[in-house]
């Protein structure tokens, strides 16, 4: 069996390493044992540093440039979480000495967030109100530049059809049975021929968990599951409404009946663009590293099937204004302005829902090549060398150098934060989380358990 609990380790590494720089922990928060809170410092401003640790399945690759697992099937920082995590912990605890060492009033905080991956730890932690106090909140992805982009994000709710009919011989008594599978299919038909119908910007996706045992049996139980997105939160609630009567109609048509599970869903991203202006200045104050012959010969290697075709496609659909300019480009090593206003980016993300409790901005530096389609090995290679190292320091200094302008320059708060009252006076919040939801604990031991090698 695979190691399941390593998001146990990175979580405790990163807490006790915050404890031995005088941070106070209070860890195992909002039901999740690896989520925590460390603050150093008293009273108001309060500025949050989110750092995330949790990896990908699957995903184990050592800091090479070709695909070559450290353990096969085992996870890996496909997602480079791995940088994410220690480049808030680096972000905080130089926040802390500066402050120690000029006598800066306020408080910083490191919100250590697991499982973003694959269920959203920020929703339990806001939902308990972890975010209620805090004044303004920083967070750094790696990715492949590196901006404060001004975009949003879909919202998303997913939910689980559990369809019910009744079982028979399929051969010798089908007109007994009332088939389950037939009821997830015609809905699916159904929410197909919605789409035609349905906003430009939303999305859907489904796959059939289960759709019976064998084909001489009507399936007498039958589950999909959907995810629903759109721009806001309103939207997304509005074509649900629909997929719901297609459901009740596959009931009607099949004589089966169904009950839905929601499971986890997570706001648009509100932005900010008075923050990503402050993360931009320091950036280009703190200067984007440069690479070397061999760092460049390393990430060609990994990006080498690329076409240059599909080259051209990622960044077209990237709409940086002058994407051409990346096409000659391995590793991007300059500043970008936010090239993305108005722009509303087909995934989703808990730290919307952070940014609708608190001025959030979750900024970008290169820590892979221009094409790497992230969620793969390449990425993991990228993340365990100095490439993603030297992401990983760069990040942390923009995040204690802002950190410290909203720590010490009441005017620059003030600014973000009149920018988020703007952008939430028609808006209220709740939590997309069902009120009786808790942290699925066992999640990540499941599917290592249920993890077979490859033969
Ligand atoms: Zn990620």
């Amino acid at each position: 069996m695979l190691n399941w609990d390593l998001e146990f380790k990175s979580a405790a590494l990163l807490a006790d390493t915050l404890e031995e720089h005088g941070f106070q922990v209070q860890r195992g928060i909002a039901d999740m044992p690896t989520a925590f809170i460390a603050n150093y410092g008293k009273g108001h401003p309060i500025i949050g540093i989110m750092g995330e640790y949790d990896a990908l399945p699957g995903l184990s690759q050592k800091a090479v440039p070709t695909k070559e697992p450290v353990i096969e099937g085992a996870p890996g920082h496909g997602c480079g979480h791995n940088i994410h995590g220690t480049s808030g912990l680096g972000g905080a605890i130089a926040t802390k000495i500066a402050m120690a060492e000029n006598d800066i009033k306020g408080t910083i905080r490191f919100y250590g967030t697991p499982a973003e991956e694959n269920y959203g730890g920020k929703l339990f932690m806001v939902r308990d109100g972890f975010f209620d106090d805090v004044n303004a909140v920083l967070s750094h992805h790696p990715n492949s530049w590196n901006s404060a982009l001004i975009g949003s994000s879909n919202a998303i709710k997913s939910y689980k059809f559990h369809f019910y009919g009744k079982s028979a011989h399929a051969a010798g008594s089908p007109e007994l049975g009332r088939c389950a599978l037939d009821a997830v299919e015609l809905m699916n038909i159904g929410v197909n021929f919605l789409r035609e119908h349905i906003i430009d910007k939303a999305r859907i996706h489904y796959v059939i968990q289960q759709g019976g045992t064998q084909p001489n049996i009507v399936p007498e139980y039958a589950r999909s599951w959907y995810f629903v997105r759109a721009p806001e939160m309103e939207q997304l609630e509005q074509i649900y409404q629909r997929i719901l009567k297609i459901a009740d109609g596959a009931d009607l048509m099949t004589g089966t009946t169904h009950t839905i599970e929601q499971e986890i869903g997570c706001h648009n991203v509100i932005p900010n663009k008075q923050l990503s202006a402050l993360i931009v200045a320091n950036m280009r104050e703190i200067g984007a590293p440069q690479y070397d012959a061999k760092e460049i010969q390393f990430s060609k290697t990994i990006i080498q099937d690329i076409t240059l075709e599909e080259k051209r496609m990622m960044l077209q659909a990237l709409k940086h204004p002058q994407w051409e300019k990346f096409m000659d480009v391995t590793l991007c090593n300059t500043v970008e302005d936010p090239w993305d206003e108005g722009i509303v980016w087909p995934s989703s993300t808990d730290v919307g829902d952070v940014s609708w409790k608190a001025p959030a901005l979750e900024f970008n530096t290169t820590t892979s090549a221009i094409v790497d389609p992230f969620h793969s090995w390449r990425t993991v290679a990228h993340c365990g060398m100095s490439i993603g190292h030297k992401s990983l320091i760069f990040s942390a200094k923009t995040l204690a150098t802002t950190a410290l302008d909203l720590l010490t320059k009441p005017e620059a708060l003030k600014k973000v934060q009149g920018e988020f009252k703007h952008r939430m006076k028609d808006k209220t919040y709740k939590s997309p989380l069902p009120a009786d939801m808790k942290p699925p604990h066992d999640l990540a031991r499941k599917q290592a358990e249920s993890y077979k090698p490859p033969k």
